[in-house]
């Protein structure tokens, strides 16, 4: 009763400003219109084709029943099986689930995958779950979306708070319920249940070979370069690895408890070790100033990478940001408020879609490599996954020029025109 009552809460708080799948479906109507396409393909791509709600019953450790509420978004599967993570988060809500899907399916277009969009969640804060109640949790919950997904139908995939570890005790559910070992049914497994080598990395290196072009682009040298992260889980913390190793000076880094800051640069492998460790927050290294999210927005850096969650950058944090790159790792991090902002201040944003896609692309590998049962080595993926992120990157860059837009709005161009080319082989167009 009481998680009812604030769950309600959880999303009756989103102003239309906030709420992602009213931010998508806003940008989606634009981008059709600006190509000059029918309403009609709007109306074709706001709504998910088919959306999961479960409850996922969990006996607790103290005997008691908790009984979970999860969903699962299928978006758009013309190019392929819908394809998207799983979310542990207690602010997973169902517009939520329904945004990230649609953005998977743009993801997937502007890379040129052979896949669609899903995304999963559950409202949960794994913080206050015990090891056990976890993988309780996450067995439940892929047990309870089983008629829907398989490697031909919907591929799920870690996303905030879910790993390899997760991803293993969901096969393995996956596995028994279906009688025979099923390695594609998901991806961002451990290596040696059939996960690919450099999916751990992808997203990280994805984002920095995004970064690097934008360099170019406005002609920042990335050896005089510095940066901001937001979030130090595995997107923030092998974003900050590949971009040290380009010799970018990482300044700042936030995470949920807090942040840490110095002024010379941080040493990344020390932190990248420390955080390592157990439980490590970033937050908690000893070796720098304290900051926090605020602070750090306003940071005077070249290039400030939110890799949280959604709604970091609005109208009270946009003002202060002095970056000339804002490079999405996060899915959604910026609100239409701050984005107008962020346009105004002339800052070169590279939108999610793009940034982050890095995830998927490695994760779609993963999948051949499944299907084929025959595995790559890991130089091939990765200079696999730099063709990709090049080739989208450049469609994006090209489309802005001939639209004269903002980054975004080219990134949603480029991906509803690939969609809109299979809806038209598909016959679904006039
Ligand atoms: N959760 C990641 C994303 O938002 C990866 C999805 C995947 O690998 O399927 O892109």
């Amino acid at each position: 009763m009481e998680k009812k009552k604030k769950d309600k809460v959880e999303s009756d708080i989103m102003t239309h400003d906030q709420n992602p799948y009213e931010i998508v479906k806003d940008l989606l109507k634009e981008s059709v219109s600006r190509l000059g396409l029918h309403e009609n393909i709007y109306h074709l791509l706001k709504k998910p084709t088919r959306v999961f709600e479960v409850s996922i019953p969990v006996r607790m450790d103290d005997g008691r029943i908790e009984n979970f509420t999860g969903y699962r978004s299928q978006h758009l599967d013309i190019l392929g099986p819908t394809k998207g993570g799983i979310r542990f988060h207690p602010a997973v809500n169902l517009d939520e689930v329904k945004a990230l899907s649609v953005w998977m399916s743009l993801k997937s277009a502007i890379i040129d995958l052979p896949l669609g969009g899903g995304k999963g969640g559950v409202i949960v804060d794994p913080e206050k779950l015990s090891e056990r109640e976890l993988e309780v949790l996450s067995r439940n919950y892929i047990k309870s979306i089983t008629p829907i997904i398989g490697p031909q139908k919907d591929i799920p995939a870690p996303d905030v708070n879910t790993n390899p570890k997760v991803m293993g005790w969901m096969i393995d559910e996956f596995d028994q319920l279906r009688g025979y070992n099923i390695p594609g049914m998901l991806t961002g497994k451990p290596v040696v249940l059939g996960g690919s080598l450099g999916r751990l990395e992808a997203t990280g290196r994805g984002v920095v070979f995004t970064i690097r072009e934008a360099c170019k682009v406005l002609g920042i040298d990335l050896g005089e370069a510095t940066a901001a992260i937001q979030g130090f889980g595995n997107v923030g913390s092998m974003t900050a690895k590949f971009l040290h190793e380009l010799g970018v000076k990482i300044v700042a880094v936030t995470d949920a408890k807090g942040g840490i800051y110095k002024e010379d640069g941080l040493d990344i492998p020390d932190l990248l070790a420390f955080t390592n460790k157990g439980e490590n927050y970033a937050s908690n290294y000893e070796k720098a100033e304290p900051i926090n999210n605020e602070e750090m927005f306003a940071l005077p850096v070249d290039i400030l990478i939110p890799a949280a969650v959604e709604n970091q950058i609005t109208k009270e944090t946009a003002p202060n940001i002095k970056a000339k790159i804002l490079a999405e790792a996060a899915n959604g991090p910026t609100t239409p408020d701050g984005d107008e902002i962020l346009e105004e201040k002339g800052i070169f944003v590279i939108p999610d879609i793009l940034c982050n896609a890095g995830g998927v692309t490695v994760s779609y590998f993963e999948w051949v490599q499944n299907n084929m049962n025959y595995y790559w080595k890991v130089d091939e993926i990765n200079q696999q996954l730099e063709e990709k992120m090049l080739a989208g990157f450049e469609k994006v860059i090209k489309m802005r020029e001939e639209k004269d837009c903002r980054m975004r709005d080219a990134a949603y161009m480029v991906g509803i025109s690939h969609l809109v080319k299979a809806m038209d082989a598909r016959g679904w167009i006039g």
